[in-house]
């Protein structure tokens, strides 16, 4: 089995509210800046700015807006309006503006988005900020993006600096899950091999069952089975990991190093020491470079993306890279039952 780890090597897309990356589109023509709180690796993603506000044709400045009844997806379902403050009914412009937001998402090939909270519009888990009641979740976007699959990323945990690395790598790999080829049982069950740990971290009873389903997964299954792991799995890897268990995954994926490599990372503190958000952010992502430069994945971030590795590292990779594709062109008659799925 290969044990390098996976490298995506074309930046990342990724959409966002517009309002989140300095663009002056809110109501009352301000903006956030989301981004600053990720440092440099902003430049690690190619964003996708948009305001399905603006493109519904509000301009700015404008009345705020509230939904008139449950909820974003009632308002798609026609048993809900979107008003402006002043009681104009803006229901089939806002209709309009979030399928043209949509729209280019999808010209820019964005599966991932970083939407504001709060916005009935974009919101996804809140619509409401200030205690101002402006309909219940979703908003009339984030429910559009909800139910299109795509990989919703809250913009107020760009503030925490492992909030932002759980989102990042469970991200990295959804995106390479996407693409990844699954045309027999031996591609299935290389990428469980690959994203079992990450799972198993976030949810340890789905991880056992799918491990459990694909162990006796049938010698005829087909395209429909294996995409429905694609589906499956990918929608897993949507909900956050909590900090505990973020905290139990370096420590274990840090003990499992040791044993490989017999060495020790001087920047990584003993289990017992005292953590805050920002140290543990960066122990992790000092794991992620030590494990790549010798050549393992780490099951706690099993793909990364090339331009933050090292140059060290990306060579000993590709190296890696090459020797692993001669052994599976030698092993191409091999039965893929070889394999160990749990
Ligand atoms: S939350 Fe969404 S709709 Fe509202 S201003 Fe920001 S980008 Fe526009």
């Amino acid at each position: 089995m290969d044990k390098s780890p996976v490298i995506i090597n074309d930046k990342p897309m990724i959409g966002i509210s517009a309002c989140c990356m300095g663009c002056p589109v809110r109501y009352n023509a301000r903006s956030y800046d989301m981004l600053k709180h990720i440092g440099r690796e902003k430049g690690d993603f190619r964003w996708v700015p948009v305001c399905p506000e603006c493109l519904a044709g509000l301009g700015v400045m404008r009345d705020p807006i509230h939904i008139a009844g449950e909820n974003g997806t009632a308002v798609w379902q026609g048993t809900a309006k979107v008003k402006s403050r002043g009681g104009r009914d803006v229901t089939d412009q806002m209709i309009a503006g979030a399928k043209a937001a949509e729209d280019n998402l999808k010209r820019a090939g964005v599966k991932a988005f970083v939407y504001m909270d709060g916005s009935p519009s974009c919101g996804v888990y809140r619509t409401t900020l200030r205690k101002q009641s402006r309909g219940r979740p979703p908003g009339v976007f984030g429910s559009l993006l909800d139910q299109g699959g795509y990989f919703l990323i809250p913009a107020l945990d760009l503030q925490s600096p492992v909030k932002w690395w759980d989102w990042r790598r469970r991200l990295l790999a959804y995106l390479w899950l996407q693409d990844v080829l699954l045309s027999s049982r031996k591609d299935v069950y290389d990428v469980w091999y690959r994203l079992k740990f990450i799972c198993q971290e976030i949810d340890d009873h789905w991880a056992r069952q799918n491990g459990r389903m694909l162990a006796n997964l049938d010698k005829q299954a087909g395209t429909e089975v294996f995409e429905q792991f694609r589906r499956e799995t990918a929608n897993l890897l949507r909900k956050p990991s909590t900090t505990p268990k973020i905290k139990g995954s370096l420590l274990k994926n840090y003990a499992h190093y040791r044993k490989k490599t017999g060495q020790t990372v001087p920047d990584i503190q003993a289990p017992d020491a005292r953590r805050n958000v920002t140290s543990m952010a960066r122990e992790l992502m000092i794991m992620e470079r030590a494990s790549a430069e010798a050549g393992y994945f780490v099951g706690t971030a099993p793909v990364l993306y090339s331009g933050k590795l090292p140059k060290q590292a990306e060579k000993k990779i590709d190296l890696i890279e090459k020797a692993a594709k001669r052994d599976q062109l030698n092993a191409a008659d091999s039965d893929p039952e070889d394999h160990v799925v749990l």
